[in-house]
Order: C-alpha cells, then sequence, then structure tokens
C-alpha cells in the first residue's frame, strides 16, 4: 500500500461542465498544468484544437488536423494531467476497432470506479480523429461539436493518450474512456472517434486523488451550472 502522499494525482483545471455551457477562456496557462504532470489531455482557449501532453511535452491538434508546439504561455480552458508511470502492460497484435479496444480495456481495469491513465501506442491500419474549430464567438459546445472537422489515416503510428474516468464523475470530467491521438512523427492528430489496430502497447496506471482547480474568472463565477450536462457531453465528446 502506498503513502498517501506518494498517490499519483489527477489534476484537473476546471470543471468539465464550464466547458459545455460555453466557458472557453479559463485561462489556465500551459506553464501551470506542467507543473502538475507529464501525461494528459484537454483544449485550448477559444476551442482551439485538442491537447495532447506526452512525456511532458504539450501538443496542439488544430482543426487542420496538424499538431503544432505549444509555449507555456498559452491557456486552457479545460485540461486533465497526471505523472504517468505505468506499471501494467499488455500487448495486442490483432486488429480490433475502437469499441473492441474499450471492451479489452474493460476487462482489463481492476474496477470502473478508479481513474486510470492509459497509453496506448503501436501501429494502426485506421484511425479516425476530430479537433475542434477556433471559436470567434460563443456557440455551445454541442453546436460546435457538430461542425468539426474530421480526418481518417491509413496505416499510421502513434499513441492514443487519456484517461478512464469513473461515470459518478460527469460533472468535471469526460465519463468513460476518452483518448487523444497523436501520430508518432508528432505531425498529426485529434481527439479519437474510431481506430483498427495492427500492433499495440498498452500502459496502464491507476490514479486514486484528484485535484480540482475552480477557475476565479467573472464568467465562472456567474455562469449558472446546474443544469443536467449529460445528453450534450455524448453528444460532443462521442
Ligand atoms: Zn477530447
Amino acid at each position: 500500500m502506498k503513502n498517501k502522499s506518494t498517490e499519483k494525482v489527477l489534476y484537473i483545471t476546471a470543471p468539465v461542465n464550464a466547458l459545455v455551457e460555453g466557458l472557453y477562456r479559463e485561462n489556465t496557462s500551459i506553464s501551470e498544468i506542467i507543473k502538475k504532470g507529464n501525461f494528459g489531455l484537454g483544449t485550448f482557449d477559444d476551442l482551439d484544437g485538442e491537447m495532447v501532453i506526452l512525456e511532458g511535452k504539450a501538443y496542439q491538434l488544430k482543426s487542420d488536423g496538424q499538431a503544432y508546439k505549444v509555449s507555456p504561455s498559452q491557456m486552457t480552458p479545460f485540461a486533465c494531467i497526471t505523472q504517468f508511470e505505468p506499471y501494467s502492460f499488455e500487448e495486442v497484435d490483432t486488429s480490433i476497432n475502437l469499441k473492441e479496444l474499450y471492451g479489452f480495456l474493460d476487462k482489463t481495469l481492476p474496477s470502473k470506479n478508479m481513474i486510470y491513465a492509459i497509453k496506448i501506442e503501436g501501429e494502426f491500419s485506421y484511425i479516425k480523429t476530430r479537433s475542434v474549430p477556433k471559436q470567434e464567438s460563443y456557440k455551445p459546445l454541442v453546436e460546435v461539436a457538430r461542425n468539426q472537422p474530421e480526418f481518417s489515416y491509413k496505416n499510421i503510428s502513434g499513441s492514443m493518450v487519456g484517461f478512464w474516468t469513473p461515470d459518478f464523475m460527469d460533472k468535471i470530467t469526460v465519463p468513460g474512456y476518452h483518448l487523444h491521438f497523436l501520430s508518432k512523427n508528432l505531425e498529426l492528430g485529434g481527439h479519437l472517434l474510431d481506430c483498427q489496430t495492427k500492433k499495440i502497447k498498452i500502459s496502464i496506471q491507476h490514479v486514486a486523488r484528484v485535484e480540482l482547480s475552480l477557475p476565479i474568472t467573472l464568467d465562472f463565477m456567474t455562469t449558472d451550472l446546474s443544469r443536467d450536462i449529460t445528453k450534450d457531453l455524448n453528444e460532443a465528446e462521442n
């Protein structure tokens, strides 16, 4: 049994329901979140693309499908980060799609009431992603998500980076599996929609603690966040 103080923490910059209600600027800098860990995902202020943090480096996967370097001063309205030191590994060298991959993870994860950081690296015969386009004016997330560019790649190597979070965290994070993809050459990626694997290695680490920031911004302090966002979040993220 590990000492509480050495247990891994999932740091969340803001509850996801604020993002669902259209609070796309929460002004937490990348330099701040990188202090909290080396692995994670999220988005950027004004919903300017998807975020991947892998091996301590942040990448911005913009709506052109390309991956860009991130400067420490860039801001995020929502990101989840942890220190990733996986201890459990699985290898799959059969061809399975995303639904089957989730089924495999369902059988592998010891409890659905725990948080897991999950990295899946390897070769894929097919990857489908999407990236949210930068918003110039306010639109609810569910509407933005209806008009987001999607990308398909064949025979590509890379990493899926993300988390399993329990259903009871559904106003704080995207519940269930949430993975972003970054190509091995660090040039392409986005929010993962589907895949067909060739040969993959799955690395898993449980996370038993959560640190949640509540942004001290006028928008956050004054927006009604009591609405049930389950349906919107489901539509926007799946
Ligand atoms: Zn995502």
